[in-house]
């Protein structure tokens, strides 16, 4: 089911067309309104006027992260005062955050957006979406709830934790689809397995979006067979709205993303320079519609690729391949570079896994992946321990070319955040 047919399924053609525009009228308002473009576009040697064509965007100056805070507190607001309805942050690691404004335009267009990915996946008036993100200055919880809204489903804004609670909430008002990080998911459903709840027999959950923090493949096929639903990966940052940038359709094999909102490239994150189309890098990302703060470039850090071929959804908006990494997330062990999550992909492979794990480096160049083991998969005999920690330790030996100390603790031992899950602590005294 679509939510706006005519957009979603917009002919290529119209959509660029469209976009150029959108891209020129962007390009002014930010020449025009905000100083820092002003002068970074005239380093640049560019002219709102000279962008032509989409491929113009090339010549436009990126925005970083670090930009963002340099600018912070509203440095890139590009409206006046009194147009400005509401204020988001980016969940910083370190330092200051990131603030975000929205005009009431800007948060009337971002629940469209997720009206539209709701839509997508199947959901319809008189479902029930319980929302397990952190509601408050995160993008997370309230953009999904103003576009649940808007396509009409209840909204149960649960926030996330207290998993007696959500599971009071999904029983007494039959939640049929929820809404948290994968993390999250994957928690709750350790949770129900350790009540006796089976989810399939006691609950209406049918469907789940998961996102804000990456996952691969082989978690969300954890979180669908524990729980018995279809999880469908949606994916956004607060620089661009929040959640709602782009989302899995029912094919479930990439993520649709919102062309007539956003232009994307996809750069090599060390060169700067655009990569064929197919091939996969940096994910760079400038606002189309954004009113209250566009940003131009912005670079997002995230890793993916661009699907070209056409989906068998009919809607013509380009896919995204699942993020597998943030730039700055590459870790550097005894000189071997490698993305947490290809140890996510080995682990969520293995049978006797649990849901949780956590990597941390410390000294030198130690490494120890702690692993939670499941309650069925352990009968108490621990030589079975012994032989799943040795075939953890070659598994990932294998995949990341670096040996780590696997240590396998009990279910529900490891540490469980409620936002976005820390994967990785880096300890070294490098
Ligand atoms: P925030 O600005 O706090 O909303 O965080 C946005 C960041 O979260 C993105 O730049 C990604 O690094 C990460 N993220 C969000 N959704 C996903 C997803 N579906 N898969 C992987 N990473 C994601
Ligand atoms: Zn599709």
């Amino acid at each position: 089911m679509f939510w706006d047919q005519r957009v979603e399924t917009m002919e290529r053609a119209a959509l660029a067309a469209l976009q150029l525009r959108q891209l020129q009228d962007t390009v002014r308002r930010c020449s025009e309104h905000v100083a820092f473009y002003r002068q970074k576009c005239a380093e640049a040697g560019v002219r709102p006027e000279q962008i032509r064509t989409l491929e113009d965007v090339h010549r436009l100056p990126f925005t970083t992260s670090a930009d963002l805070r340099a600018q912070y507190p509203d440095g890139l607001v590009a409206v006046d005062r009194q147009y400005l309805a509401r204020l988001h942050t980016s969940s910083g690691t370190t330092g200051k955050p990131k603030a975000i404004f929205f005009s009431r335009g800007d948060v009337d267009r971002a629940a469209e957006l997720i009206a539209r990915c709701l839509l997508m996946t199947g959901v319809r008036r008189g479902d029930v979406l319980q929302n397990m993100m952190t509601y408050g200055l995160f993008t997370g919880a309230l953009v999904m709830h103003y576009g649940a809204e808007k396509v009409g489903l209840l909204v149960i804004p649960a926030g996330p934790g207290n998993s007696e609670r959500q599971l009071l909430l999904m029983r007494d008002f039959s939640t049929t689809v929820f809404h948290a990080t994968p993390s999250y998911a994957l928690y709750f459903a350790d949770f129900l397995e350790r009540k006796g709840v089976d989810p399939r027999r006691d609950l209406a959950l049918r469907k789940a979006y998961v996102g804000a923090e990456p996952h691969t493949e082989e978690t969300r096929a954890k979180i669908e067979q524990a729980l018995g639903i279809d999880a469908y990966n949606s994916y956004g940052l607060s620089e661009m709205n929040g959640p709602g940038v782009a989302f899995e359709c029912e094919q479930k094999r990439g993520m649709h993303l919102w062309e007539d909102h956003f232009l994307m490239e996809i750069i090599d994150p060390v060169s700067g320079t655009p990569q064929p189309e197919g091939e996969r890098g940096e994910l760079v990302l400038t606002s189309l519609t954004r009113e209250a703060m566009p940003l131009l470039r912005y670079r997002t850090r995230d890793i993916t690729s661009i699907i070209p071929e056409p989906c068998a959804c009919g809607r013509t908006h380009r896919r995204i391949e699942r993020i597998t990494g943030r730039s700055d997330d590459m870790l550097i062990v005894r000189g071997v570079n490698f993305y947490p999550q290809q140890i996510e992909q080995v682990l969520m492979k293995v049978p006797g896994v649990g849901r949780n794990y956590l990597v941390t480096l410390r000294g030198l160049d130690e490494m120890t992946v702690q692993v939670e083991f499941t309650e069925a998969g352990f009968d108490g005999q621990v030589d079975h321990l012994v032989r799943l920690q040795n075939q953890i330790t070659e598994k990932l030996r294998a995949e990341i070319l670096v040996k780590p100390k696997v240590e396998l603790v009990p279910p529900g031992s490891l540490p469980v955040s409620e936002g976005k899950a820390r994967r990785v602590i880096d300890q070294r005294v490098l």
